[in-house]
């Protein structure tokens, strides 16, 4: 029994709802070794209170969320597993047993993979202004649960158990598993699962060139689709994963072909139920609503709803710094290699969006167009480009001047000037960070 401060004893059932409130097992760790008496009652009771701690961590979703790490994927690796026992394998219904402190480790990995994914899904297809989600409990729990299924699936699935040697038969096998494992879920469940697989196959479609590639790329499932958006590239998942050559000729790419999309077609046969379409919003069936999807640009009022850029979203702004460069600027090459030097670190998104942040600073230096223009508003793409255009290079001519850097005479015709691209003595004699006082120079 613990006393509290005014000398009165705490019933052991205040120190076990105490318990069960850790929002983390860490928490519950620490509070554990607080005292005596909370690990005694831990003691009585471990099982419910780990279990209590493990729905903090991890939310509803958490019975889908032990069957990843429960599922015995060795014993149905292989095309010649009986899909009814791969589906009766480790139910998400079962009771929650004892969980392991290995699998503790486990499911908050899991978990931060599908929260950041869910961060992500929120960015861009809930709510445009904010990195964290603002996805509705009811509604993280449909995204949550689905994407711990799509999880599974991958496991059991993997782009690894490719072999040469695999023959139609064998490829018709592992599909009719791919279809009796998703068949086990109700039809609104699959449609949620749909929607989400929509979402991350959005995520590969802008780093893979080929239909193909994409539908391998899914396979890699939440984790690489992570590693896909933080990188913006496949490149490491390449090697992380030693997923077959892309490029190698012999590589049977039916056996990711429509890897999702296929068992899922039909089941909406098999239960008559209409399939979804091609134009269908990636929030359908996840989100009940979603903020801002009529917004138009604070500044031309061009429709963009959350395709517009905001600062919680700069980071994932495609652009090239140096095509930037305003008009002949970008083709000087006195300026154009100082310019690489002083924006590599830019290649960060994290800096790259601190970055254009900075730049809002400049607006009183340039025309009066761009007064009242604000870091808080909503852009175009169209109109962050003018503002960067306009504004990176007044940008660069301080970073020189600070780097100690003193610019010799305006040249008349400034950025405009096109004797800059092809005289060099001229490029290196004149400054032409500046605006133009005269009309072109030929
Ligand atoms: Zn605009
Ligand atoms: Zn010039």
């Amino acid at each position: 029994m613990l006393f509290s401060g005014n000398g009165l004893p705490v019933d052991d059932d205040i120190l076990d709802r105490i318990l069960t409130f850790c929002p983390t097992f860490q928490t519950l760790q620490s509070t554990m070794i607080t005292s005596k008496s909370f690990y005694r009652v831990f003691q009585t009771h471990p099982k419910s209170i780990t279990r209590a701690v493990a729905y903090n961590a991890v939310g509803p979703a958490l019975p889908q969320a032990l069957r990843v790490l429960r599922y015995p994927y060795d014993e149905y690796n292989t095309p010649d597993a009986d899909p009814a026992a791969m589906v009766e394998a480790c139910e998400e219904d079962h009771l929650i047993s004892v969980i392991t402190a290995e699998e503790k480790q486990k499911l908050q990995e899991n978990s931060r993979i599908v929260v950041k994914l869910e961060n992500i899904y929120s960015l861009r297809h809930k709510d445009r202004t904010s990195k964290t989600s603002l996805l509705t409990s009811e509604e993280s729990w449909r995204f949550q649960r689905a994407m711990y299924r799509i999880m599974l699936f991958c496991n059991l699935f993997p782009s690894t158990s490719y072999s040469e040697d695999m023959d139609d038969e064998c490829i018709e096998k592992i599909r009719r598993q791919r279809t009796a494992m998703l068949k086990e879920y109700p039809t609104t469940e699959l449609q949620e699962l749909h929607s989400v697989t929509k979402f991350l196959q959005g995520i590969c479609e802008e780093v893979a060139p080929d239909a193909s590639l994409v539908q391998m790329l899914l396979s890699t499932g939440p984790y690489g689709a992570m590693t896909i958006w933080e990188n913006r590239s496949y490149d490491t998942l390449e090697e992380d994963l030693e997923f077959p050559d892309f490029d190698d000729d012999d590589v049977d790419l039916k056996l990711f072909s429509r890897y999702f999309s296929l068992p899922l077609e039909n089941i909406w046969t098999m239960r008559k139920v209409t399939p979804p379409k091609d134009e269908d919003p990636v929030s359908k069936w996840i989100l009940d609503q979603v903020n801002g999807a009529n917004d138009t640009c604070s500044k031309c009022a061009a429709p963009g709803g959350l395709q517009l850029y905001t600062e919680a979203n700069w980071d994932r702004f495609p652009i090239y710094l140096p095509n930037l460069l305003k008009h002949h600027l970008k083709q000087n090459s006195t300026i154009t290699q100082p310019f690489y030097v002083a924006t590599a670190q830019l290649a960060q998104p994290e800096n790259l969006a601190a970055f254009i942040g900075d730049l809002f600073s400049f607006t009183t230096r340039t025309s009066p167009e761009f007064d009242g223009w604000m870091r808080t508003d909503s852009y175009c793409n169209a109109c962050l480009v003018k503002f960067l255009e306009e504004h990176l290079w007044i940008w660069f001519l301080d970073e020189r001047i600070k780097g100690g850097w003193t610019p010799p005479e305006n040249c008349w015709y400034g950025w405009n000037c096109r004797t800059q691209v092809h005289k060099r003595f001229h490029a290196e004699t004149k400054n032409h960070l500046c605006v133009p006082i005269k009309g072109d120079a030929i």
